[in-house]
């Protein structure tokens, strides 16, 4: 098999390993995983360059929840990682992918209390992720008992070397059984970490996912320092801030592309997910949409969006870094085609400034740094747009009936006000969230009712209904409200943004296998 064709199914995993990683919303191993997984797999010794991102945790944290022996409460991996924080991200991490294996792992960090850490590791620790100076004063102190170990890891090997933890790694490695095998983790390869590995790894294989060099097409490439707690709240602004108009945003999972549309949606913007959970219909519709210009941004995975051609798309926003430098320029080569100019932009985490900054070594490219736009920005590029529009409407020539009206009104008020006042109207207008433009649908207050030309002798039921309508329509199911259904039609009420999507989508609407009429009703 290729590595193109590596998937996590053909991997061979234990179902309960495979229903964590769909869990976790995995899509496809990351090219590390692809590489590393199945030789771990075998029981070879291993250096990995990769970086943080690649999905390299779960490239040996994978291994380890298969290769343990799940009956024994002892520990039988180690894993050691150079900071606190990434000992506790590495645990988090392997805690899920051994969720359904009910795998036991515990950190061990300095600056946290040996009481506190000796009775979860009395508890029977299977797998133990540890930072190197606690590993080793638990070793001394016999609270660590590492003669089942056998598999070791050292993450991030080159920080652990920055770091000065050389030769606690070294004690360490001393005091593990020698009958294990032992993967190295390392961005860099320097001497000393070559020597190391030389000493300790029993003819490891080297896995490098450097890629060849790439060409990156010329387009504006700039990111945004963001924390993840703030970056949706980001992402409106920049969109509203770019006047993005066709845009495509990658998420690294499933799960987040779902999240970030709902998220999206209910911002107001006309966004739709795309992964590999949407079988060839789904997509072919939701393409269809963003093809058409019906929805604004399509929120995908990497999976998803490959082999999809889609023109024009003004920006790409990497709402996640992709895990590897290919995937990137992958990414943002779908804007900027056909001449037109484009803009890619990356949300960064500080904890991803290693990755980017080995991503422009590659690449050559340096990506523009800018500020998160703040609220007043936004407000201010929304009052610049509406002079623009203003000013175009001036510049189409102005209608004579309105003329007079005005000068009618400029005998009585100031001229500006008058302008002022319209531009009020103009722009409530836009915000209006009522539903007067459907004219009286006998609905609840907010909602409008649309009469479907469908009904109990049709055997529909409201299952249908819904499904019929999120699927062709794009509306998410739980915004629909009342459904009423008579002999030959049914009432079905939902907010005007979803009406709106329903009637521009009666066509691609199907109910129990018919296309269907719908129209606003009329009051009874
Ligand atoms: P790491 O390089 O291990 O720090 O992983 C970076 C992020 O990628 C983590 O949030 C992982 O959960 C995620 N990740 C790891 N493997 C995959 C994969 N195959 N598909 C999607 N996300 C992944």
């Amino acid at each position: 098999m290729t590595e193109q064709e590596t998937t996590f199914q053909s991997m061979n995993l234990s179902p309960s390993v495979l229903k964590a990683v769909q869990s976790m919303g995995f899509e496809e191993p990351s090219p590390i995983q692809k590489k590393t997984i199945p030789l771990i797999l075998e029981g070879h010794d291993l250096i990995g360059q990769a970086q943080t991102g690649t999905g390299k945790t779960a490239a040996f944290g994978v291994p380890i929840v298969e290769r343990l022996d799940h009956r024994s409460k002892r520990v039988q991996a180690l894993v050691l990682a150079p900071t606190r924080e990434l000992a506790i991200q590495v645990s988090e991490e392997i805690t899920k992918i051994g969720k359904f294996a009910g795998v036991k792992v515990v950190p061990i960090y300095g600056g946290q209390s040996y009481d506190r850490q000796i009775r979860a590791l009395e508890h029977g620790a299977q797998v133990v992720i540890g930072t190197p100076g606690r590993v080793m004063d638990h070793i001394r102190r016999g609270t660590l008992k590492l003669d089942h170990v056998k598999m070791m890891v050292l993450d991030e090997a080159d920080e652990m070397l920055d770091m000065g933890f050389i030769e606690d790694v070294e004690f360490i490695l001393q005091n593990v059984p020698e009958e294990r095998q032992t993967l190295l983790f390392s961005a860099t390869v320097p001497d000393p970490i070559a020597k190391l590995s030389r000493r300790y790894l029993k003819e490891p294989v080297h896995v490098n996912i450097s890629p060849e060099r790439l060409t990156v097409p010329l387009i504006d490439q700039a990111f945004y320092e963001v924390r993840e707690y703030e970056k949706l709240d980001a992402l409106t602004r920049i969109l509203d801030m770019e006047g993005a108009e066709r845009t495509i945003i990658f998420c690294r999972t499933k799960k987040r592309v779902d999240e970030l549309t709902e998220g999206l949606q209910a911002r107001g913007y006309t966004a739709e997910a795309i992964h590999g959970d949407l079988n060839q219909v789904q997509r072919n519709r939701v393409m269809k949409r963003f093809k058409e210009g019906g929805s604004e941004i399509l929120v995908a995975t990497d999976v998803a969006a490959r082999g999809l051609d889609i023109e024009n798309v003004s920006h790409v926003i990497n709402y996640d870094l992709p895990q590897d430098t290919e995937s990137y320029v992958h990414r943002i080569g779908r804007t900027g085609r056909a001449g037109r100019t484009g803009t890619a932009i990356s949300l960064i985490h500080p904890k991803e400034f290693r990755q980017l900054r080995q991503m422009e070594r590659i690449l050559r490219v340096r990506l523009q740094r800018r500020p998160l736009p703040t609220m007043a920005d936004v407000a201010e590029k929304q009052r610049e747009a509406l002079k623009q529009r203003l000013a175009d409407e001036i510049q189409r020539g102005v209608l004579p009936a309105y003329q007079d009206l005005v000068m009618q009104l400029a005998e009585e008020y100031d001229s500006v006000d008058i302008a002022a006042a319209a531009v009020r109207l103009m722009v409530d207008k836009g915000r209006d969230t009522g539903t007067e433009e459907f004219g009286e649908t006998g609905a609840e207050p907010g909602m409008v009712r649309l009469f479907l030309n469908l009904g109990r002798m049709d055997r529909v039921t409201p299952a249908d209904i819904v499904r019929g309508m999120a699927e062709g329509a794009g509306i998410q199911g739980s915004v629909i409200g009342l459904i009423d259904i008579y002999d030959r039609f049914t009432f079905v009420e939902m907010p005007k943004d979803a009406v709106k999507k329903v009637l521009q989508n009666v066509g691609s609407i199907m109910i129990r296998g018919k296309s269907v009429n719908l129209e606003p009703a009329r009051p009874r």
